[in-house]
C-alpha cells in the first residue's frame, strides 16, 4: 500500500497527482481533435479538385482568422517556421544583422533568422511568463549598443540589431508591454512568434497583434491543426500584400505570363489544409475551454504536493494552456530526470523545455547576455499531458 502524504518520492508524487488529475492513462503530451466539419470540408476540396494553392478555404481561413485574432490581415502559410521567415525578411533583417531571440525557444525561431542571413542574438527568460525578460533586454540593449543613423548597433560586433522576437511560452504571454517599450526606446522592429499561444490574450488582445507582425503555426502537436501550417498577422495593409506576394513566388497577375519581380517563395498554404484549418477554428473556442478546465484539474491535484508549481497564467493575461507546465522548484534540479523517467514508465507522456538555443552546436557562438534564469527553467521544466481532448468540454 502507498504511504499518502509527503512520505513518498517527488517522482511518486507527481505520477500520483497527475493520475488524480486525467485518470489512469495512459496519456500523449498532445493530440489533436477532429469532432467538427473536417471530413465535410475535405471532401468538398476533393469533389472540387482545389486541393493546392488556389481554393476557397484559403481565403475562408485567413477570413476567419482575421475575425478570430482581431488582426487586420492574414496570410495563410505552409508552416509557422516560413510565416516567420517572411515576416522577419518584411521586418527588414538581411544577411549580417543580430536578431533577439529567446535562448528558451523552439530551434523555428532561430532557424528563421540565420534563413535571413542574419545571427540570433539570445535573451534571458523570467520566470513569471517563461518568455523574454523585458528589464534584462533594456539593461543589455542599454550597455551594449549605440544608435547610428537610426539603427541600433551592437558595439562588439558592428552588426545592427533589426528586431526582437518574443515568444509566448506553450501559450503563456510575453510581458508586451515592457517589450513594446524596449523597441520603441531603441529603435527596433518587434515580430512575435505566436506559434504556440493561439487564443492566448494580453490584456485583452490577441497575441500575435502587438508587434509589426506575428506568426501562428497550425501544426500537429498545436492548439489547432491544418496537418502544417502558419500564419502571418499583421495591421499594415502594404506588409500584408508583400507577404502574400513573397509567398506566392512573387508572380505578378497576368492571364498567361510568368513574370515574377522578385525572388519568390512557394510558401502558400494548400486548400487542403486550409480546410482543415477552417473546421479546427470552428472548435477552438471548446478546444480552449477544454484545456483550461484540465489546468484547473491538474492545479487541484498538484497544489499538496511539496516542491512543484503548476504554471498560471501570468496576470491580466488569459493563457490557451497549449502545454500544460510543472516547474520544480529551485534545490529540485536533481528531481527532473527522475520525474520524467517516472511519469513516461506511468504511461503519462512527459518531456523538458527544448536544449537552450547556445547549447546546440551551430548556434553555441551566437551572441547572448547571461542566461541565467533560462538556464534555471530549462533544469527544471516539464510538460505533461495536455490533450482537449482529456476533458472534452461542449461549448
Ligand atoms: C511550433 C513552433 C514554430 C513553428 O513551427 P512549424 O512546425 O514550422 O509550424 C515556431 N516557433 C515555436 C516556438 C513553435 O513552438
Amino acid at each position: 500500500m502507498k504511504i499518502s502524504g509527503q512520505l513518498t518520492t517527488l517522482p511518486d508524487r507527481v505520477v500520483d497527482a497527475i493520475r488524480n488529475a486525467i485518470g489512469p492513462g495512459p496519456s500523449v503530451l498532445h493530440e489533436p481533435t477532429f469532432n467538427g466539419n473536417e471530413w465535410l470540408y475535405l471532401k468538398e476540396c476533393l469533389d472540387s479538385t482545389f486541393v493546392s494553392s488556389v481554393g476557397k478555404f484559403v481565403d475562408r481561413f485567413e477570413g476567419d482568422l482575421a475575425r478570430f485574432t482581431g488582426a487586420k490581415h492574414v496570410v495563410a502559410v505552409v508552416n509557422g517556421t516560413a510565416a516567420l521567415h517572411i515576416a522577419l525578411k518584411l521586418a527588414g533583417v538581411k544577411a549580417d544583422d543580430e536578431v533577439m531571440i529567446p535562448a528558451l525557444t523552439f530551434a523555428a525561431t532561430a532557424n528563421a533568422v540565420t534563413y535571413c542571413g542574419a545571427t540570433p542574438n539570445l535573451v534571458d527568460s523570467e520566470v513569471r511568463t517563461l518568455g523574454i525578460d523585458a528589464a534584462k533586454l533594456r539593461d543589455y540593449l542599454h550597455k551594449q549598443t549605440e544608435q547610428r543613423a537610426g539603427q541600433c548597433v551592437n558595439r562588439t560586433t558592428g552588426r545592427v540589431i533589426r528586431a526582437v522576437v518574443p515568444m509566448h511560452t506553450f501559450g503563456h504571454p510575453v510581458d508586451l508591454d515592457g517589450l513594446l517599450a524596449v523597441v520603441h526606446d531603441y529603435n527596433v522592429a518587434m515580430v512575435e512568434d505566436a506559434a504556440e499561444s493561439m487564443g492566448s490574450y494580453y490584456h485583452g488582445q490577441h497575441t500575435g497583434t502587438f508587434g509589426l507582425m506575428g506568426t501562428l503555426s497550425f501544426n500537429g502537436n498545436k492548439t489547432i491543426t491544418t496537418g502544417g501550417g502558419g500564419a502571418i498577422l499583421t495591421d499594415d495593409a502594404a506588409l500584408a500584400r508583400h507577404a502574400k506576394h513573397m509567398t506566392t513566388t512573387a508572380k505578378l497577375p497576368h492571364a498567361w505570363e510568368y513574370r515574377h519581380d522578385e525572388i519568390g517563395y512557394n510558401y502558400r498554404l494548400p486548400n487542403l489544409n486550409a480546410a482543415l484549418g477552417c473546421a479546427q477554428l470552428e472548435q477552438l473556442p471548446a478546444f480552449l475551454a477544454s484545456k483550461r478546465k484540465l489546468f484547473e484539474q491538474y492545479q487541484a491535484a498538484f497544489v499538496p504536493v511539496v516542491g512543484v508549481k503548476l504554471l498560471v497564467e501570468p496576470e491580466a493575461c488569459r493563457s490557451n494552456y497549449w502545454l500544460q507546465t510543472l516547474l520544480l522548484d529551485a534545490g529540485q534540479e536533481s528531481q527532473h530526470d527522475l520525474v520524467l523517467k517516472a511519469t513516461n514508465a506511468a504511461g503519462f507522456m512527459t518531456r523538458p523545455a527544448w536544449v537552450l538555443m547556445h547549447e546546440l552546436a551551430h548556434f553555441k557562438d551566437c551572441p547572448r547576455m547571461d542566461l541565467a534564469g533560462a538556464e534555471s527553467l530549462s533544469q527544471r521544466l516539464i510538460n505533461i499531458p495536455s490533450s482537449a481532448s482529456l476533458v472534452p468540454v461542449a461549448v
